[in-house]
């Protein structure tokens, strides 16, 4: 799946002995990858040898190693910073351009060094925070801990018998379907996040919530759980907010669907290749 691969090793700090390793760079500005145009497309394309053409002031962040080679994020601080005939893309326009590795670590190092660009004061009392070993952020004066955020938000596919629960967001453009899916809320259990989406955003009681997989959503911070329930009860009541109709479709009636690359591709693929009842 898109931004996440279990060969890349995140381990933190790296270790002393490997720290002479062959090493490559990832330049990072604004929240986009800069890619040498002309290389595209290519699974080398977002990676750079060298840092030389790094002018001015800039952020590093070890991202994580693949193999033998270590990854870097340089994280450019000015337009200006940008290497000559270089382009600072969106990670959302390297979906499917560079293979799931390369995206895992892209969607890593943005996230990494935007990290690094807003935790330089505390939130609290403002001034200079200090680095920790362990990636994250201390306040000298209120000893406030700051680490990368992530925002887990709960995707869910909801069955009924033979056919799925599709809706509408007002945020597609019109005519595309998708599974229900929020932000999970402080104090909440996934189970919970996932019974309460799906009440609020079509009026539905769903049971038997089971984990499928999860994928982390770098756009800015997500990480998407993926789940499967059964209809329960209730009658369908779009919000009519955050959704404009939602309805049961069989495995013939599928709706058009948001493109390649989410985790609820990979939820509606699992429907449709269902043998047999239940989940
Ligand atoms: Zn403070």
């Amino acid at each position: 799946m898109p931004f996440s691969n279990d060969d890349l090793d995140f381990t933190y700090p790296l270790p002393a002995d490997l720290k002479n390793r062959p090493s490559c760079y990832l330049y990072i500005y604004n929240r986009k990858v800069v890619i040498d145009p002309l290389s595209l497309p290519g699974t080398q394309t977002i990676l750079h040898n060298d840092i030389k053409d790094i002018k001015t002031k800039r952020i590093v962040q070890y991202v994580g190693s693949l193999g033998k080679k270590l990854f870097y994020a340089i994280g450019l601080e000015s337009h200006k910073d940008v290497p000559y005939g270089m382009q600072p893309v969106f990670l959302r326009d390297l979906i499917g351009k560079i293979d799931d590795k390369m995206l895992a670590l892209a969607g890593r190092a943005v996230q990494l060094v935007d990290f690094e660009l807003t935790s330089r004061f505390c939130g609290r009392c403002g001034i200079l925070t200090e680095t920790l070993e362990d990636r994250g952020k201390k306040c000298p004066e209120c000893d406030l801990l700051i680490y990368p955020r992530l925002s887990p938000a709960i995707i869910v596919l909801v069955i009924k018998e033979d056919k799925v629960l599709l809706a509408r967001s007002a945020h597609f453009m019109s005519s595309i379907y998708s599974v229900i899916a929020g932000f999970v809320e402080p104090g909440e259990t996934l189970e919970h996040a996932v019974r309460r989406e799906v009440k609020e955003e079509v009026g539905l009681k769903v049971k038997n919530i089971r984990y499928f997989a999860s994928q982390p959503w770098p756009f800015p911070n997500s990480l998407m759980i993926g789940f499967i329930a059964e209809y329960a009860e209730g009658e369908i009541c779009a919000d009519g907010k955050e959704i404009i109709d939602a309805a049961w479709f069989s495995r013939d009636e599928i709706p058009n669907l948001p493109g390649k690359g989410s985790i609820s591709g990979h939820l509606i693929d699992w429907f449709m290749n269902r043998k047999e009842e239940g989940i």
